[in-house]
């Protein structure tokens, strides 16, 4: 892992996919609260939600072009 450098966005589970978010989470907390508003790299405002089961929503494809192209990376072969 010495290659990795943390990037200013953080993953957030919301409406029925993972987005990807550069908002501040509150101080001290290592996610987005429970229904909280997060503008996401897809550009869209949506509601944060937490539990097992949001971490198992499927990754939503603008976010995850957005976040591999602030990444450096080149966008997945076969992403639409
Ligand atoms: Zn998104």
């Amino acid at each position: 892992m010495s290659n990795y450098q943390p990037h200013p966005f953080h993953w957030v589970p919301a409406e029925g996919q993972r987005h990807a978010s550069t908002d501040e989470r509150p101080s001290g907390s290592s996610i987005y609260p429970d229904g909280i508003e997060v503008t996401t790299l897809c550009e869209q405002t949506v509601m944060a939600s937490t539990g097992e089961m949001a971490w198992l929503w499927p990754t939503c494809p603008g976010c995850n072009a957005a976040a591999r192209a602030r990444a450096g990376l080149p966008p997945m072969a076969g992403a639409r």
